[in-house]
Formats: structure tokens, sequence, C-alpha cells
């Protein structure tokens, strides 16, 4: 059994409310550059912990890097050389635009289209905020 299956076999015990309660981590790039495109091993995780899917986060990322990338599987994997703390710091920066909400800071959000904009709508405090994405 390899790492990440060990990691999620340990989360999935965990109740839900436990999560919910605890305090926010954000999830961190597992990354290496290959000749010249930079994959993103755990891609897929990452946007699942954020409870958004790694479509729209793979469309914030290549848009802030300026490039174009596919997701593959559980990766994505982005044209360029990229550090990861490049990417992690993109982690952040995705999560205040289209995670956290906005009035009361808290990750348990989800995002709702109306009238083509997009909002964060949150489930802890009932508040909607418009995302600051163009998505
Ligand atoms: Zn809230």
């Amino acid at each position: 059994m390899d790492y990440d299956a060990l990691l999620e076999r340990g989360l999935s015990k965990i109740p839900e409310r436990a999560i919910k309660s605890s305090k926010y981590e954000t999830p961190q790039t597992e990354t290496s550059v290959i000749g010249a495109k930079t994959v993103v091993y755990n891609f897929k995780d990452i946007a699942g912990k954020l409870n958004r899917t790694p479509n729209h986060l793979l469309k914030f990322i290549v848009r802030e890097l300026a490039t174009s990338g596919t997701l593959e599987e559980a990766r994505a994997s982005l044209h360029g050389r990229f550090a990861k703390e490049t990417l992690d710091e993109l982690i952040v920066r995705y999560i205040k635009a289209c995670v956290l909400c906005g009035s009361c800071n808290k990750p348990d959000t989800k995002l709702v289209r109306e009238d083509r904009l997009t909002f964060i709508a949150c489930e802890v405090c009932g508040a909607k905020n418009p995302a600051k994405t163009l998505m």
C-alpha cells in the first residue's frame, strides 16, 4: 500500500465532524518537473479536500501561470517548469478566491452560479459572496 492510500485510509476514519471543526490545513502539492512539464501528482486529491472539481482548480491555476495544462486521472500536467512553492502559493490564492467564506472565513462552502456570476455559498453562516474568479 502506498503512502497516499494510507493517508486516505487514515483520513476516512476521522468522522466528518472532526474534520470540519479542526483547524483548516492548506493541502500541499506533490510535484515534479519532467522535461518541460510540471506534474502535480495529488491534484485531484487537493481539489477534493477543497470540495471543488479538479477542472475548476486547474482552470484557475493555468490562468494564473499563463500556461496550459491537462488532467490525467489523479494528476495534473502543466506546461512549463514550476516550483512546488509557486504551486502551493497558487493553492492558497485559490482558497482565498474560491473557497473561504468572505463573511466568516470558514472553508465549508460551495460554488453556485447565478446570472452568469459565481458566488461562494457558505454552509456555516449562510452568506453568499461573489467568488473572485472569472468562472
Ligand atoms: Zn460563512
